[in-house]
């Protein structure tokens, strides 16, 4: 277990140079909920820290990481460590920034209107709402909710993994990086291995996931880009965790539903997976639905018998990356239940003797396709296929 993940996003050479800001006002209180307990509460904050998260505590991330600042945040479900500063608000974006401020100053009254920039405590709480809103988002698509998920397994009941966190023992961790270097020595912490790009990681031990992002390349730099990044990453650890990651997940499956949660955030916004960055270089189309048009339409798409035998996120390609968010999103779309529970046979498999087993995943998803639709794969690249052909993947009519 361990497994390294590495997201990589498409970007432009860019380092921007880190303004460190040392002032005056560095050990300040939170100017939003001002760890006030009931603004807290109404905002869903448990605490601003200190906290542990990954296998340090605070102190000791501080002390071996030194930045301006670092702030913490955790709520129900996610813990964040964040060492960056101010986010700059792109014109194009207000509106949806706006909306965002407006839901979080229900909790927080001091939440400025049209600020020109978003601060480090106004990002972090703005994630966190977000996050546990992705969080609410997830289990619907699962169809579970907290309760289903015991502390501890339970022998009698059907598996639900090994705790209360969608099957892992504890929540989920985001730590976001000034810098590609803090994000090495990072990663090397703890895992023994230096990464360039985003890092996912679960602790055995621990029976948590972390992501670990460095933001410092030009698309990352501000929360427009940032965000759906983060949530391309979630989607990633949620899958994993569910009912505990004992084994990895399908990779069509894994990276489809990661590229439609990113991209229901925005569907501008692509996360380039790739072992070492091994498809940095590849160009993806800015818009999948068009793209996955053409490529049904040409009778060129990849078959899911193939997908479901891609093994890393290299192999899947452009044309399998586009194709495996197109099918993901036809059954989120068309078959919501069904995809569900499509979703909890493959992540809760055992073996004879009850231990959670990855044993030949392709068997597996055909058995699941029969028993849910009675399809073969060839039968759901049919249906898929006839549902982008009757215009799935058409942008909504404006009214
Ligand atoms: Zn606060
Ligand atoms: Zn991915």
């Amino acid at each position: 277990m361990g497994r390294i993940w590495v997201g990589v996003l498409v970007v432009l050479a860019i380092v921007v140079g880190v303004a460190a800001q040392k002032g005056e006002k560095a050990e300040a209180k939170c100017p939003y909920c001002h760890e006030d307990p009931a603004l807290m509460k109404a905002a869903g904050v448990l605490t601003h820290g200190p906290i542990k998260i990954g296998d340090k505590d605070s102190e000791e991330l501080e002390r071996t990481l030194p930045v301006a600042r670092w702030l913490y945040l955790e709520t129900a479900h996610l813990r964040f460590a964040s060492a960056l500063g101010d986010s700059g608000i792109d014109q194009k974006d207000r509106e949806r920034v706006e909306a965002e401020l407006t839901r979080l100053r229900a909790a927080l009254p001091d939440v400025p209107v049209k600020p020109k920039k978003l601060d480090p405590f106004l990002r972090l709480h703005l994630q966190a709402m977000k996050g546990e809103e992705f969080y609410a988002r997830f289990q619907a698509l699962l169809g579970v909710k907290d309760a289903d998920f015991p502390a501890e397994r339970d022998i009698d009941a059907p598996y639900m993994g090994a705790g209360r966190f969608l099957g892992e023992k504890d929540k989920f961790e985001v730590v976001l990086h000034v810098s590609r270097d803090n994000h090495r020595r990072y990663t090397t912490s703890f895992s023994g291995v230096a990464v360039n790009d985003s890092f996912r990681w679960h602790f055995p031990g621990l029976h948590k996931l972390l992501v670990s992002v460095p933001v410092e390349d030009a698309d990352l730099k501000d929360d427009r880009g940032l965000w759906p990044h983060i949530v391309h990453n979630l989607s990633h650890t949620f899958l994993c965790a569910y009912k505990h990651f004992s084994y990895d997940p399908p990779v069509w499956i894994d990276e489809g539903l990661a590229e439609a949660m990113e991209k229901e955030i925005d569907p501008q916004s692509r996360t380039t997976e790739g072992e070492e960055g091994s498809l940095r270089d590849t160009r993806f189309p800015a818009d999948f639905g068009a793209a996955a048009t053409k490529l049904v339409q040409s009778g060129k798409a990849p078959r899911l018998a193939e997908l479901m035998g891609a093994k890393d996120f290299s192999e899947l390609g452009q044309n399998g990356s586009v194709a495996a968010w197109s099918i993901t999103r036809f059954l989120l779309e068309a078959h919501a239940e069904k995809y569900a529970r499509f979703l909890a046979g493959l992540k809760g498999q055992l073996d004879a003797n009850g231990t959670p087993s990855g044993e030949d995943l392709p068997g597996l998803q055909r058995k699941l396709l029969r028993e849910q639709w009675g399809w073969s794969p060839a039968d759901l690249d049919e249906a898929w296929q006839a549902w982008v052909k009757a215009g799935g993947h058409a942008p909504p009519v404006k009214r």
